[in-house]
């Protein structure tokens, strides 16, 4: 698995921290996780004054030198959006919008992000799979898992009310059946 990051410069500082966590936790479940991160200065030119929205991000041609899959974390300045995280995410390719969060929160807001690191990647490798059992058709139709999981609903409703239920505490950020998922999928 190949994953690069790319941040826009205003992307809060402990983003690296996040990123080097999420990689950590994604090699004990697979075999090989590649990563890359860079800092992409033309998303602010291309789209300065305006505001980026999404949708544009997900029709960006990527110069892709190997496959893989594209997280682009950005940071509100640049992504116009009214909430203070948000994740998205289509086969190959995630955005994470993210603003600044103070000091005193950054326990909650890295926990935050890491979850949604790992919620939107899950969905860009085809979680939840139609007609799985303990599964919840939710939000924006997309379906989402009913149990202990990063690939769970509530992770939308915690986002938005940053409120981080600290799964990186747990064993596995991914539930059994959302694991055996990924691990067929990788192979
Ligand atoms: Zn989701
Ligand atoms: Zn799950």
């Amino acid at each position: 698995m190949y994953i690069r990051f790319v941040l826009d410069p205003f992307v809060p500082h402990g983003t690296n921290k996040i990123i080097r966590r999420v990689i950590k936790d994604l090699r004990n479940i697979f075999e090989e996780v590649l990563y890359s991160v860079e800092t992409d200065e033309s998303i602010v030119d291309l789209y300065q004054n305006k505001g980026l929205p999404v949708s544009k991000i997900f029709q960006r041609k990527i110069s892709m030198s190997c496959r893989g899959i594209v997280i682009y974390l950005l940071s509100t300045k640049v992504i116009w959006h009214r909430e203070p995280i948000l994740g998205l995410s289509i086969p190959s390719r995630c955005v994470i919008g993210m603003s600044h969060i103070p000091k005193h929160d950054y326990k909650e807001w890295s926990s935050l992000i890491w979850e949604l690191i790992l919620h939107e990647l899950g969905h860009s490798l085809g979680l939840i799979q139609k007609n799985r059992k303990n599964s919840i058709v939710g939000y924006l139709s997309t379906r989402h898992c009913i149990n202990n999981c990063v690939m769970s609903e509530d992770l939308l409703d915690s986002v938005w009310k940053k409120k981080a239920k600290y799964r990186y505490l747990q064993a596995s950020p991914y539930c059994e059946m959302c694991l055996s998922y990924l691990l067929k999928k990788n192979t």
